[in-house]
């Protein structure tokens, strides 16, 4: 079952030790071991500098070197100074967290989140989303 209310931890600066410290803690406060599956949003401050999000991702793999690596390599996320994450318990979830938070119109997000590799009965949750059927 998809979940409604994600846990977000954050806002966290979007540094890459941060990241690998946040995450750690994580990782120690539930007992749990890398991989990760779950989403993030990237943040930027606005001109009341204000923690905005801006972008939704998920990752089905591996939470944290998305975190990482995806504002590293796309000159896009620039602007971005902070990040939240949320713990996710399958692929599913995750896709399902990712194309709600989309729906909202995060002005960086530019398409529909894809489905999960190797499920494609997977749908949308949002209803009149041509992916909701
Ligand atoms: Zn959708």
């Amino acid at each position: 079952m998809a979940q409604n209310n994600p846990t977000w931890h954050g806002p966290f600066s979007l540094e890459n030790d941060v990241v690998n410290r946040e995450l750690d803690l994580y990782l120690k406060q539930k007992n749990v071991k890398d991989p990760l599956i779950g989403a993030y949003v990237y943040g930027e401050k606005d001109l009341n500098q204000k923690i905005s999000p801006v972008y939704i991702g998920r990752s089905d793999s591996d939470l944290r070197q998305e975190i990482k690596s995806r504002h590293t390599t796309d000159r896009k996320f620039k602007s971005c100074t902070h990040f939240w994450y949320c713990v996710l318990d399958s692929e599913e979830e995750a896709y399902a967290v990712e194309s709600k938070y989309y729906h909202m119109g995060y002005k960086l997000n530019d398409k529909h989140p894809k489905k999960p590799d190797n499920n494609d009965t997977v749908k949308c949750p949002v209803p009149g989303c041509e992916y909701h059927e």
